[in-house]
């Protein structure tokens, strides 16, 4: 299994050295060369395996010979073990025909842990090795940053440093990042959006001297093996509802394209998927896309779904590049045309997208109404990402087609909004208690890569 750039430009890769070098040299974005697909019969032989088996047998083609499967299958085991639910990705009926796929189990709260749990592992793995040491570092508005600190802390061939938006993170998600003690843990509060953050990660990929000397890896949702990972709960998911022998469609609060498009990959390797959908909060640059084929950058708003407070979704590549039939001359075109404000999709190409996505948005004010509604109806507490995706699968869903909506973070995250809407203070789990009585460890730093280039390698030197 080898993997190219979406840009057309930089060498093929294996799983191994796409998962630790993230962003292609060319700019692009690494995809698998081919996908390969699950007969019918392969499928329905998942149904009653666990999660990590569901797992081993999703993933297991994907990744080569980069690990052999006594290890992949050990690592899978490890990157699970400390999830708060058995079934890992539990699947709860919200109402006739509708289902939430709860993905909030893991060691933060929010579904990046299912892939950042087991890039963990597997970095930890493939460098120890290779005898080799990298520099993680990554943006984040928020769940990304806790959910790789979490997941690398403590591991001694990387150290990671989180970049996140001064004071625009929630208090929860803040001392997700600070409070970890390990030595090899960097949390560092930028002056400036998350945009800059992400910004300035991309000039440090871009500064090819810097980035080999520190080694620098990526773990954002860019990087193939976090997408990768969460391919596997739309299989256990739709074969708990019936799936080959039943055809379902998800619902995803979208910002970064990096979960639906891995929803896109279930549905290539064969997994019966009707439609895809697209929901973004007022943020809803992928919306506009979808319904006028104008993909264009605005500014951001922020909103009480902050995860996906996002103007350029980097994930969005990877559909663009099928898309336009894997032309990567194209797609490095469109990207050059999106420095410059935005681009417009050809007609076939949006006809191709829209074989397999819809969209619809969720304002504020319908994002809150939802929360209230689903607590008073169904007795559910959402997240305001949760509820903009069950917003937008209401407007979608047909009888005909069960209906998957992803929760894609505990409520407890975004305590505020949820009280604001429901008039309930949603608690932290047990496991978690404690996270507001540890000290705080964070480093304030400029908006400026010369800056930040320096603290790095300070901090490195020690
Ligand atoms: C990251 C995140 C999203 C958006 O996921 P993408 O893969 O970036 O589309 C949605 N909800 C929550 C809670 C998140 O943390």
């Amino acid at each position: 299994m080898r993997y190219i750039s979406t840009r057309g430009q930089a060498p093929a890769l294996s799983f191994e050295e796409a998962m630790l070098s993230g962003l292609a040299r060319d700019g692009g974005l690494y995809v698998p060369e081919t996908v390969p697909v699950m007969s019918r019969d392969d499928i329905r032989a998942l149904h009653g395996l666990s999660y990590e088996e569901t797992a081993f047998r999703v993933m297991r083609p994907f990744v080569g010979d980069s690990f052999t499967d006594e290890t992949f299958g050990d690592l899978i085991a490890k990157a699970y073990a400390g999830f708060g639910h058995g079934a890992r990705a539990p699947l709860v009926q919200l109402a006739p025909g509708h289902f939430l796929l709860e993905l909030f189990h893991g060691p933060t709260l929010a579904f990046k842990d299912f892939a950042m749990q087991l890039i963990g592992q597997l970095f930890e793995e493939a460098l120890t090795r290779r005898g080799e040491h990298v520099t993680i570092v990554g943006a984040t508005s928020g769940d990304t940053g806790s959910a790789a600190i979490e997941a690398f802390k403590g591991l001694d061939a990387v150290d990671v440093f989180i970049l996140f938006p001064h004071g625009r993170v929630s208090e929860v998600q803040r001392r997700q990042m600070t409070t970890p003690g390990e030595a090899n843990v960097h949390a560092l509060a930028v002056d400036g959006h998350f945009d800059d953050c992400q910004a300035r990660l991309k000039d440090m990929f871009n500064d090819f001297a810097f980035r080999d000397e520190v080694r620098l890896a990526g773990v954002n949702s860019i990087n193939w093996a976090r997408v990768l990972a969460q391919v596997v709960y739309y299989f256990s998911a739709a074969v708990s509802l019936g799936a080959p022998d039943r055809t379902v469609s998800f619902t995803v609060p979208t910002g970064n394209f990096g979960d639906i498009f891995a929803g896109y990959i279930a549905k290539k390797m064969g997994l019966p998927i009707d439609r895809l959908v697209i929901a973004t909060n007022q943020n809803d640059i992928l919306h506009r896309c979808l319904s006028s084929g104008a993909y264009r950058k605005g500014e951001v708003i922020p909103s009480i779904s902050p995860s996906m407070d996002i103007q350029i979704s980097s994930n969005f590549e990877r559909a663009l590049f099928d898309a336009y039939g894997r032309d990567g001359g194209a797609v490095a075109q469109l990207m050059e045309e999106l420095k410059e404000g935005g681009f417009g999709v050809s007609q076939g190409a949006l006809q191709a997208l829209r074989e397999h996505f819809e969209s619809g948005r969720a304002s504020e004010e319908e994002t809150l109404a939802t929360i209230a509604r689903a607590h008073a109806t169904m007795g559910e507490l959402l997240c305001p990402h949760s509820a903009v995706g069950v917003k937008v699968a209401d407007e979608h869903r047909t009888a005909a087609t069960p209906m998957i909506t992803l929760a894609t973070a505990h409520p407890a995250k975004f305590p505020d909004a949820v009280e604001q809407a429901s008039g309930i203070r949603p608690a932290l789990p047990e496991r978690m208690a404690g996270l507001f009585d540890r000290e705080e460890r964070v480093t304030r730093v400029a908006n400026d890569l010369t800056a930040l280039e320096t603290l790095i390698r300070e901090r490195l030197a020690k």
